[in-house]
């Protein structure tokens, strides 16, 4: 949309361009045609703008109408004088005497241009030219008008509203600005530039709150940029994060997990057993490879890791998930069954004692086969754990003694 200011220039030099046609009865109909209903459009918006007086536009308004009136009767003086005898013709004529009354009224009605121009100056409070010329009176006119725009409290009332607009979101800027800590010289050359007393002068005005808000724009750019930096930073700092739970996650399981066999140490054997509820039957399995030395010996170390990692995959699907089946070093391990007697502990480690001696056991320098011995013991009442396993442990001296492959009861301590 355009301003008021351009309106109303636009507006004055269709005046000027008018003018001479008007009075020197040029035909040039389309061109006046066109000129005449953009300047009365012109003027239509102008009327409902708060600013200007609307009384002085409704004068303007009449003034044109005027002229369009004396538009339409030299339009029609020219068709009259051709020779066309149509119908359609006839009927032009009909209308063209009709309208030559016009032409003449509207010629009469120079001169009431004149006083509408002068009244134009009156109305601005400015004395008008000591001449009857319409046109220095129009260009007087013009000037005066211009002057009025300038001084119009209104208007600097509209452009002061704008500067606090302006200035209220150069502060909320700021102060985001200033949270992510970027510096704004931006933000202080506008506001450097709202600060200044408002030019009188509309073109120095606008100039100059263009001037701030293209540095707020640019603020504004500077602001996008910083807090994306920030969302990087954060997103960075995230994944970072992530990144070091995870790991401490890794760490954590590794502190109480044997890496060999994936199954418990006795770190989590020991927080296993003060989780462990008192007075409830819990029986305890220890479990010892027998000759693992010759398997070491005979086929590498490192069968004799993959048959540990095997047997412990084979004691995980043994248990329930309540149970905890742990490896406590070397080729011993252990089973804690909770909520079971020793009856129900002893068929299971007979059960895990036959898979194993029936088990394959694949190394690269072929199948192994792997006896287990095993010590069985359930925990007496008030019986301490260290206790509890020294008689499982027992248990199992006795599997090895009585010539290993086999499953021993501890002895109750009573
Ligand atoms: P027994 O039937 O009396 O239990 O005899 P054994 O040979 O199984 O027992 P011994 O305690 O004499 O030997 C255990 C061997 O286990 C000795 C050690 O080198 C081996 N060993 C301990 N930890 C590991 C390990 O992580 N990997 C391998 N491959 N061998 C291990
Ligand atoms: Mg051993
Ligand atoms: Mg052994």
């Amino acid at each position: 949309m355009q301003s008021k200011q351009q309106t109303i220039d636009e507006l004055l030099n269709g005046l000027d361009t008018l003018r001479p046609i008007v009075l020197s009865n040029k035909a040039r109909e389309r061109e006046m045609r066109t000129l005449l209903r953009r300047m009365l459009a012109l003027l239509e918006t102008l009327q409902r703008t708060p600013c200007i007086d609307p009384e002085l536009y409704t004068r303007v308004q009449t003034l044109l109408s005027l002229l369009f009136d004396a538009e339409h009767g030299i339009l029609l003086k020219q068709a009259h004088h051709t020779e066309d005898t149509t119908s359609l013709f006839r009927s032009f004529e009909l209308h063209v005497k009709e309208r030559k009354t016009l032409i003449d009224a509207a010629q009469q009605d120079l001169p009431i241009a004149l006083t509408m121009v002068r009244r134009g100056f009156d109305l601005l409070g400015k004395p008008h030219p000591n001449t009857d010329d319409l046109s220095t009176n129009f260009n007087q006119f013009k000037t005066c008008l211009r002057e009025y725009l300038q001084d119009n409290h209104k208007l600097k009332l509209e452009f002061n509203l704008l500067t606090s607009a302006l200035r209220q979101s150069m502060l909320a800027m700021d102060g985001v600005l200033s949270e992510v800590g970027a510096d704004s010289p931006e933000l202080k050359a506008a506001h450097d530039a709202l600060e200044k007393d408002l030019p009188s002068d509309p073109a120095q005005a606008q100039a100059l709150l263009r001037q701030a808000r293209s540095s707020i724009l640019q603020a504004g750019d500077k602001l996008h940029h910083a807090s994306q930096h920030v969302k990087q930073a954060i997103t960075a700092q995230m994944e970072q994060m992530n990144t070091l739970s995870k790991r401490l996650e890794h760490a954590e399981a590794q502190a109480r997990n044997d890496p060999l066999t994936g199954l418990g140490n006795r770190r989590k054997l020991r927080e296993y057993f003060s989780a462990l509820k008192e007075n409830t039957s819990t029986t305890f399995l220890m479990l010892d490879i027998d000759h693992f030395k010759h398997i070491n010996d005979q086929y590498g170390h490192d069968a004799g890791d993959a048959v540990l990692k095997q047997l412990g995959k084979m004691l995980r699907v043994a248990v329930r998930s309540t149970d905890m089946a742990a490896r406590l070093g070397g080729e011993e391990f252990c089973i804690v069954l909770p909520e079971t007697y020793l009856a129900q502990g002893l068929s299971l480690a007979e059960k895990i004692r036959q898979e194993v001696a029936q088990a394959v056991f694949p190394t690269q320098h072929g199948n192994i086969e792997v006896k287990l011995s095993l010590g069985v013991a359930e925990r007496e009442n008030d019986e301490t754990i260290a206790a509890w396993l020294k008689r499982a442990d027992e248990a199992l001296y006795q599997a090895k003694q009585a010539g290993r492959n086999q499953v021993a009861s501890a002895s109750s301590k009573h």
